[in-house]
């Protein structure tokens, strides 16, 4: 079984994520895709909204779709999430599973600074996904011809923009799925300005 991961706070989920999930799933043909919600992300400052929200507004993007499937494994182990203790769970849930880690080309290029690199590539594959703005060039010699770049057209879409929009007051129709559109409306997530 092939198992891809997709980690991330998703702060909100948007359709780069979908995006590229989809292209993962089809080009390194895996099995299934987990969306991993982070409880906590040590290289980034807080997530906006609470973990419950952002799990939530994944399993809306995801409804209907039996490869992609949302995870709360981070949030259930609660502090930083790092990506070498989830592949360790993983791997005691999923003995004799392939796992493979998607990761956005300004995730990979921070490589050197996750905890315990060596162990993260000796337990999974990497995928690498073009992000503009982040040069894949750049990235750890360590990985030289240890990942797989897809190749897909670069989304220029990030929760960071949505979250602008959304205290702006713009609409985010079609960035994010129908469904998580509501949800965040409804709750009236990232409404003013943070
Ligand atoms: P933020 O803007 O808040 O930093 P984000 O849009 O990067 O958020 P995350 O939930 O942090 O979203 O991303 C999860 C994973 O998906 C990361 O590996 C990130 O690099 C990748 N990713 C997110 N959006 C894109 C995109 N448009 N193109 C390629 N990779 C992406």
């Amino acid at each position: 079984m092939k198992i891809g991961i997709l980690g991330g706070t998703f702060d909100p989920i948007h359709i780069g994520h979908l995006i590229i999930a989809e292209e993962a799933l089809w080009q390194c043909r895996l099995d299934s895709v987990l969306f991993m919600v982070t409880a906590h992300p040590p290289h980034k400052k807080s997530p906006e909204a609470p973990a419950e929200d952002r799990f939530t507004m994944v399993e809306l993007a995801l409804e209907g779709e039996p490869a992609f499937r949302p995870s709360r494994l981070e949030i259930e182990r609660g502090g930083n999430s790092y990506t070498v203790q989830t592949l360790k769970e993983l791997h005691r849930l999923y003995p004799g599973a392939e796992h493979y880690w998607v990761v956005g080309a300004d995730s990979v290029l921070e490589f050197s600074t996750w905890q315990s690199p060596d162990d993260v590539i000796q337990m999974a594959n990497l995928i690498v996904v073009p992000r503009p703005g982040f040069d894949l060039s750049q990235t750890d010699p360590k990985l030289q011809g240890k990942t797989h770049v897809l190749r897909t057209p670069e989304i220029a879409v990030s929760s960071t923009i949505i979250r602008a929009r959304l205290h702006e007051g713009k609409p985010i129709r079609f960035l994010v799925p129908a469904a998580v559109e509501r949800y965040i409306l409804e709750r009236g997530l990232y409404c003013v300005a943070g």
